[in-house]
């Protein structure tokens, strides 16, 4: 049974959901005209902003953190969507230097022996790459949503990040059954390890499959108490705080891809 059978079902309200979406898309795309990225994981929600963006032409970067340690099928994701919306995904990879080095230093399994080097590793994988992604631009696009998880339970449409920049997450209402309903609606291309019960994918070594009940996010670093389970890409909402002029609710009901 494939993601779409599982989730894609119509919820109330997905039509002025998708309209916040778009509405919040198209003023910070405007706003921040050439100093925007979508900062994409090509997980489910990232697929979903990524085709608004496409859909409404929005002149809204895409970045990805090809951390080195993504799964072929990801890898193979991102070729698909460059071919499928004829746009070009920037990669952001690790410095060559400091992975050897730290490889060299505590093993290619260094993640599982201590949060602390499970940390270090997102943060020369990740963090690193994540800045130079963000270098130069003053807002960027997320796809989280405040039903992952706990520690993302009250993230705001809008916030300011901790170097100032517009942090932008449209998606943060969304249910998972509006991602997939907007994901079969519109055939957005997805990652296949979706069909295999991982909603939330990283990086290989640090991903697997959840059973049924489980929380989303309970397939990363599932050896982690979930207070930890965070690779530091979004620090917490305690900056957060509302720009006035982007819309702060859309009612529209003749959205992209509206629904029943
Ligand atoms: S998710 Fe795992 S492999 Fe990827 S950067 Fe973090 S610790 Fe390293």
């Amino acid at each position: 049974m494939s993601a779409i059978d599982l989730y894609a079902r119509a919820t109330s309200g997905h039509a002025e959901r998708v309209a916040h979406a778009v509405a919040l898309l198209q003023s910070a795309a405007s706003e921040h005209a050439g100093r925007i990225v979508l900062a994409s994981s090509l997980g489910a929600e990232d697929m979903v902003l990524t085709d608004l963006i496409a859909r409404h032409r929005l002149p809204i970067a895409i970045g990805t953190l090809e951390t080195g340690k993504l799964h072929a099928q990801t890898l193979a994701l991102a070729q698909r969507v460059e071919q499928h919306y004829g746009l070009t995904i920037e990669l952001h990879r690790p410095q060559q230097e400091s992975v050897v080095h730290f490889v060299r230093q505590h093993g290619d399994d260094a993640m599982y022996r201590s949060i602390e080097l499970r940390k270090a590793c997102c943060a020369l994988r990740k963090l690193e790459p994540l800045q130079r992604m963000l270098a130069g631009r003053t807002a960027w696009v997320t796809g989280l949503r405040r039903e992952q998880s706990d520690a993302r339970g009250a993230v705001p449409f809008l916030e300011a990040d901790e170097h100032g920049r517009t942090k932008l997450s449209p998606l943060a209402d969304w249910s998972w059954n509006d991602v997939w309903h907007y994901i079969a609606t519109h055939q957005v291309p997805y990652n296949p390890l979706h069909d295999e019960f991982m909603p939330s994918i990283g990086c290989e070594p640090c991903t697997r499959a959840i059973a049924v009940g489980e929380d989303f996010r309970s397939g990363r670093w599932w050896w982690e108490r979930d207070d930890a389970k965070e690779c530091g890409l979004h620090v917490g909402g305690a900056q957060a705080s509302a720009v006035s002029a982007l819309p702060r609710r859309a009612t529209t009901k003749n959205a992209q891809g509206a629904s029943a």
